[in-house]
């Protein structure tokens, strides 16, 4: 890698290779990955791969992924110890970049990175489980075990939101378990995932286990590498990103025979009873709804409200909102940063119609913030960043467009229901199953909620957002496909079972015919015993 100075006041620009059989590989094609907070500065400078070079980084990676199998789990584990050693040291500077290149407020950088630490502390150990079983056998003098071996060549391609958290819930479990990976990581944080690779390489992963290709998705390294399934390339893809391109993902993979990982977008419900905690709630709706500017997965869409207690909550909640401090992503202060990048912003602005159409109640009227309309509580560059003041809808009913489709913008609806059993029905009526909230005092509404929702998460009096590396994070329907990310579930997503049986009869025994059946004792009469 190396760095060029910028003219312009801002640091240095990064220039990232990819990395193919081990080897840095420049490109004469580059593309720009630019701040959102600042669009004048270029962050890195990337390769935009070709077909050719994508199918050259999953051809080489095949005899390197077997001897990385050969070395021992712990060793291989060790190397992951390293990298976690070697995030701590890096975390402020990390977080830092990762603020630059894709505008995540600083304290919510730090967490991310923090997460990738804990992943590596979590799997550190998991190298010296990976356990196997011991089975017993129907035959005599015959052992049966189970082993967990790799899948092989694995694909990973990931979304600009979590540039480090996310792929280090991937590549680390996945390269644990002694597979090899190919990395296409995000447009929007190409330097973010350069810099990740090579702090595994510092840490003394070979090479060629982990190769890295830039680019874009359609008609770049991202479609280049789903169609390596095709090429039978890859054993598996693994995918976080929108649903529109997971179902490609999951089309390749399904016409090949290969099972994919599937993490995909959301429309989270946050539920609040007539008994909750109002002020609570609304703090939990306002980082779920508004957080890292509604651009996570686990954002909240939908706001769930008791017709009791609606006209508090709407209070309270254009208020607070209101009052968000938006800004540069590295001012420590700031609720909210810029949106990612301009596809995102677009696409925030034209859902204002969508939402007016359908009949929605425009509360807040969130806008893209430009120089003239600074809000008092901005404190960014309106010219050069994408940023932009909250939105609410009121008055939103679960068939209208925007209750149903993602935003990944700072947008939230209030939908008004009666009771627990409306608010379920409601919180359970999109297509998606990522992540919900409910909050009550009421342990028996607490109960049904958890057994009724349809997502993979529930958070009872506790935002939509937020994760544990040793939790399993995934969603159902239109959010994914039923794999799940980190802990000990993960696992199964990163090797298959292989059975093996050891026989020391000395002569042939065959299960299910060898066995004789022992004669049933005679069958007492107990009639005289009943009437
Ligand atoms: P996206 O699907 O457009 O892009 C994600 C990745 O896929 C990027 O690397 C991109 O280059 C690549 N890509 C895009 N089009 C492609 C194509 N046609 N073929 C192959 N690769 C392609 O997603 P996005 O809009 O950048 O990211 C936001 C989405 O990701 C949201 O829907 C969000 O909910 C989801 N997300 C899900 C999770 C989760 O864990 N469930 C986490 C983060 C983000």
């Amino acid at each position: 890698m190396k760095t060029t100075p910028q003219d312009n006041g801002h640091p240095s620009t990064l220039i990232v290779p990819n990395v193919i059989d081990g080897q840095e590989r420049e490109s004469s094609h580059t593309y720009a990955s630019r701040s959102p907070s600042h669009r004048d500065d270029v962050v890195t400078l990337a390769p935009l791969s070709t077909k050719e070079d994508v199918r050259e980084a999953c051809q080489k990676p095949r005899a390197a992924q077997r001897a990385w199998a050969r070395t021992p789990a712990p060793g291989r584990a060790q190397i992951i110890g390293r990298l976690g050693q070697l995030l701590r040291e890096e975390k402020e500077s990390l977080s830092r970049f990762v603020s630059r290149e894709m505008g995540k407020p600083i304290r919510e950088a730090r967490g991310s990175v923090q997460e990738a630490i804990d992943t590596c502390d979590f799997f550190q150990s998991e190298g010296r489980r990976l356990y196997g079983q011991t089975v017993p056998s129907e035959l005599p003098n015959k052992e049966l075990f189970t082993y967990r071996r790799p899948v092989g060549v694995v694909g990973v391609i990931t979304a600009g939101n979590f540039p480090i958290a996310v792929p280090s819930w991937k590549i680390v479990p996945a390269l644990l378990c002694g597979n090899s990976v190919v990395w296409k990581p995000s447009d929007d944080a190409p330097g973010v995932g350069a810099l990740f690779a090579d702090l595994w390489y510092r840490a003394g992963l070979p090479r060629g286990v982990l190769s890295v290709v830039h680019g874009g998705g359609k008609d770049g390294a991202g479609q280049f590498l789903i169609e390596m399934t095709d090429e039978q390339l890859l054993d598996k893809i693994s995918f976080t990103g929108s649903t529109e391109v997971g179902r490609m993902v999951g089309e390749a993979c399904g016409r090949n025979l290969k099972r994919p990982s599937l993490e995909l977008g959301g429309k989270n419900p946050l539920v609040i009873l007539a008994d909750a905690d109002i002020e609570l709630a609304v703090d939990g709706a306002l980082w779920s709804s508004f957080g890292t500017a509604g651009q996570r997965c686990t954002s909240c869409g939908n706001i769930i409200v008791d017709r009791k207690v609606m006209p508090q909550v709407r209070d309270l909640l254009v208020k607070k909102a209101s009052a968000l401090k938006i800004g540069d992503p590295l001012d420590e202060s700031i609720a909210y940063g810029p949106f990612i990048n301009e596809r995102f912003l677009e696409r925030w602005v034209a859902q204002r119609s969508v939402g007016i159409e359908d009949g929605a109640n425009l509360l807040l009227d969130g806008k893209r913030i430009t120089p003239g309309n600074e809000p008092a509580n901005f404190a960014g560059n309106a010219e050069k960043g994408l940023y932009a003041t909250p939105r609410i809808f009121d008055h939103v009913k679960m068939n209208m467009r925007v209750a149903q489709e993602e935003c990944f913008g700072p947008t939230v609806n209030l939908v008004e229901v009666d009771g627990i059993d409306e608010a379920i029905e409601a919180a359970n009526g999109t297509q998606y199953g990522l992540s919900s909230a409910i909050y009550t005092r009421d342990a028996r509404a607490m109960l049904r909620f958890k057994e009724e929702i349809t997502a993979g998460m529930t958070s009872v009096n506790n935002s939509t957002t937020g994760a544990e590396a040793h939790l399993p994070f995934g969603g159902n329907g239109a959010s994914g496909n039923g794999t799940r990310e980190s802990g000990i579930w993960v696992i199964e997503a990163y090797t298959r079972w292989q059975c093996v049986n050891v026989d020391l009869a000395g002569k042939l025994q065959l299960a299910q015919m060898d066995l004789e059946d022992a004669a049933p004792p005679e069958k007492p009469d107990w009639s005289a015993l009943v009437r």
